[in-house]
């Protein structure tokens, strides 16, 4: 990439640490965000803040001085991705009850109960170590594009169900040491602890996540298999700077992919991961009851007459 269209970058963080009116601090931040010129997503709650935003680099670096200056913000870790524009459309500045829904009976606070953190080196290790499980602690989605060799997969739709999850599969995790890992390492924080309370005993997680274990020189991504799924319009980054190995299937038909889309039904809106040629070949529609709604959206952006339409749907039907 030349030095011209990779004067962009992202910037992922977070911090667990008390913002007393989270109402007012977003309504400041929003209006202080978009007079930098960032694009992003950031969340704001009594518990902290988690954000990921676009910009070219004068404008990110302005951002991080301004955090910096804070002094709740000022040992804040800004994790930097070089791009090639801007990886959203809009700027947000939300406040929530949560910074990450977990929606705990009981919620907790990771700056007094949590795992042990592993940089990458540690984390490296100990994910080969005997008696050891990997849980991811991502959405399925995330985990079907990309995830550590051997992890577990907890058949969870979001976060939120993972605790369930555990308490159903505690005969299969007692008594082993427990890795957990996330993107940023946001969501490791409060699930990690939430394992230490239920009282699993030796639990840690990858400090700063994914993203960081990618960039760290010296185990540059190792064992990590496929990509990594991002909330921002890149959708996936690479990881493992030694070798490339595609784990994501094509949802038609199984063979090797890394390209997710979502349904042209807008009402359906399903993610699924498929190529190009299979795109077009179904209508980039999940189903038969998506690929003939009235207000598909492949239908639309490609002008397919009603009898284009009907042969496509036809050719699919004879290639079964
Ligand atoms: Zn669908």
């Amino acid at each position: 990439m030349t030095e011209e269209n990779n004067q962009y970058r992202v910037l992922l963080y977070y911090k667990y640490v008390t913002i007393e009116h989270p109402e007012a601090f977003s309504k400041h931040h929003l209006k202080a965000c978009h007079e930098l010129g960032l694009k992003g997503r950031i969340l704001v709650a009594k518990e902290g803040i988690n954000g990921t935003v676009s910009g070219t680099v004068e404008q990110t670096n302005a951002y991080i001085d301004m955090m910096k200056n804070d002094k709740r913000f000022s040992d804040m870790v800004f994790k930097i991705d070089e791009t090639n524009g801007h990886a959203f459309k809009k700027m947000h500045v939300r406040p929530r009850n949560e910074i990450v829904t977990l929606k705990l009976e009981d919620d907790l606070n990771p700056n007094e109960i949590t795992g042990k953190y592993l940089e990458p080196k540690a984390f490296f290790e100990a994910m080969q170590a005997e008696d050891t499980v990997v849980i991811d602690a991502r959405n399925d989605y995330e985990y079907d594009i990309g995830h550590f060799r051997g992890a577990i997969r907890p058949d969870v739709e979001a976060f939120r169900d993972l605790p369930d999850w555990i308490r159903e599969h505690k005969d299969q995790l007692s008594g082993k040491k427990i890795l957990t890992y996330c993107t940023g390492g946001i969501r490791c924080e409060k699930f990690s602890g939430w394992l230490v309370r239920e009282g699993f005993e030796d639990v840690s997680q990858l400090h700063g996540g994914i993203v960081t274990y990618g960039k760290d020189p010296e185990v540059q991504g190792e064992l990590w298999d496929g990509q990594c799924y991002v909330f921002d319009e890149r959708i996936s980054v690479p990881i493992n700077q030694k070798e490339h190995t595609i784990v994501g299937k094509d949802y038609f038909t199984g063979e090797s992919c890394e390209r997710y889309v979502n349904c042209a039904n807008p009402e359906c809106d399903k993610r699924f991961m498929t190529t190009e040629e299979n795109e077009h070949k179904y209508l980039r529609s999940c189903s038969d009851e998506c690929r003939t709604h009235p207000d598909n959206l492949y239908v639309k952006e490609n002008g397919l007459t009603d009898e284009a339409w009907q042969e496509r749907l036809q050719k699919i039907t004879i290639d079964a």
